[in-house]
């Protein structure tokens, strides 16, 4: 009767450099209500924590949804991208 272990998982580790964990990214804030958003974090342009303007590396938040008068609407809204350790 032979137990088979699992192999050792190999830890996913960042050969960048050590992550760095900020609690009060965008990417961790709550999300707002459809009806707190403005166009732009509607439309995924800007940031939906603190409404910059992104760019690559967006972080999606998923949609957020709200009705307009009896429509239901859905917003794919994104994140400011998280900070890397290396600049
Ligand atoms: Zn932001």
């Amino acid at each position: 009767m032979a137990v088979q272990e699992n192999p050792a998982t190999p830890m996913p580790s960042d050969p960048t450099g050590p992550v760095m964990a900020q609690p009060s990214e965008c990417a961790d804030r709550p999300l707002p209500a459809y009806s707190d958003l403005t166009a732009e974090q509607a439309r995924g342009k800007a940031c939906v924590a603190c409404g910059n303007k992104l760019g690559v590396g967006a972080v999606y938040r998923g949609p957020i949804l709200g009705y307009f008068g009896a429509m239901l609407l859905d917003a794919d809204v994104y994140a400011c991208p998280r900070p890397t350790a290396c600049r």
